[in-house]
């Protein structure tokens, strides 16, 4: 049995991306940099590894810097803008995004009742403000709902308006050929089985501000530092194997969620899903438990080997307490109730009919005020 439910905080390393990193690691370790032959292969094997990802995401390669993850990447295009632009980010956005804006003229996007950005509304914000950037996840981190980044980068096009979007839930669990439509991306690998410490940003082809770490000519000047080869090829290595995989995964995996929620419901009638009705990944379950607290569950359940999270992080890098359900306007008791289930690719039926059960049995022990059964 499998007990791992919390893929959106992080997933283990595919054995395709150890492989990769390990033959990377013993072949190509030589500084890119240099100018004798190893080097220039692991350069070339750099160059190749980018015009990959290009390809998986449709965006040409020259447009990718390789960072250490989501987090820079998202700080790292925020710091490029001016202190007076006006940014319209959404209200469900990461707090790698709300912080990194944080500074800048903010504005938040409001969300509809399922915690999704309307097309309607950033078309009435830009007609009325002029932002400089729109910055919008493609996939909520939390609630897991999918936002219509598609139009609202067209919307963005059109009205001339820089749009960018976290796309590190996306990336992984749904295609990602078009993504390269938007004038910014951000990606991270241990997202989807390519290891930590590792993730990428996307820019406009020209771009050339991109000044977040400096000191050397690395990543065509855009960011310093040693280029990581073997971490870009183990994250390029796993996306590709498991891009071919995903609509599968896809229809297996929101059966066996739906068929988990069914199962709670018999018991927990006053279960409340938030984004249930709205297009979600596959994977994601964002709950408001009728009673008890978040942590109380987390823990009864971790004993019995089910790893499960409360919400996001926040900046102590614990978690705290649910972007999206605050944005969705829950009061402080329901804000304490919220866990978050996220599958993996390969989480089989019993493993869900598993995690259904012990929530039965954890409810039962809460309800004795605590003692196990
Ligand atoms: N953005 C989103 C939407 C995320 O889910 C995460 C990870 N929780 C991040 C950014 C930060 O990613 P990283 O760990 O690569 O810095």
């Amino acid at each position: 049995m499998n007990g791992y439910f919390d893929h959106n905080a992080t997933t283990s390393l595919h054995p395709a991306a150890r492989e990769a990193w390990l033959r990377a690691s013993e072949k190509h370790w030589h500084n890119p940099s240099s100018l004798y032959r190893d080097a220039g292969l692991a350069s070339q094997q750099l160059e190749s590894a980018r015009e990959r990802l290009g390809t998986l995401i449709g965006a040409e390669a020259e447009r990718i810097v390789f960072t250490s993850g989501a987090t820079e990447s998202n700080n790292a295009l925020f710091a490029t803008l001016p202190p007076d632009a006006l940014v319209l980010i959404s209200a469900i956005e990461h707090p790698s995004v709300r912080e990194a804006a944080r500074g800048r003229n903010v504005m938040e996007l409001p969300v509809n009742t399922d915690g999704v950005v309307e097309p309607d509304v950033l078309k009435h914000h830009i007609s009325t403000r002029r932002p400089a950037l729109v910055s919008v996840m493609a996939a909520n981190n939390e609630s897991g709902a999918l936002q219509p980044w598609q139009e609202l980068a067209a919307l963005c096009r059109e009205q001339g308006v820089l749009f960018h979007t976290d796309a590190a839930q996306w990336l992984g669990k749904l295609d990602a050929s078009d993504l390269g439509t938007c004038d910014y991306i951000t990606g991270s690998a241990h997202k989807f089985g390519g290891g930590k410490g590792c993730g990428f940003l996307v820019l406009q082809q020209e771009d050339s501000r991109l000044g977040f770490i400096r000191g050397g000519p690395q990543e065509n000047g855009r960011r310093a530092g040693t280029e990581n080869y073997p971490a870009v090829e183990a994250m390029v290595t796993a996306l590709e194997t498991v891009t071919p995989r995903l609509s599968e995964a896809a229809k297996t995996q929101s059966i066996l969620r739906d068929a988990f929620i069914a199962s709670l419901r018999t018991r927990f009638e006053a279960l409340r899903v938030i984004s249930e009705s709205a297009p979600r990944l596959w994977n994601t379950v964002l709950m408001v438990m009728p009673e008890h607290d978040n942590l109380k569950w987390l823990t009864r359940l971790s004993r019995r080997g089910f790893s499960i999270s409360t919400g996001s992080a926040c900046s102590s890098g614990k978690e705290g307490s649910s972007v999206v359900v605050t944005a969705l306007g829950a009061d402080a008791a329901e804000l304490k109730r919220v866990v978050r289930i996220s599958s993996g690719w390969d989480s089989s039926a019993a493993d869900w009919q598993a995690l259904a059960a012990a929530f039965a049995e954890v409810f039962e022990e809460l309800n004795r005020g605590g003692r196990p059964l």
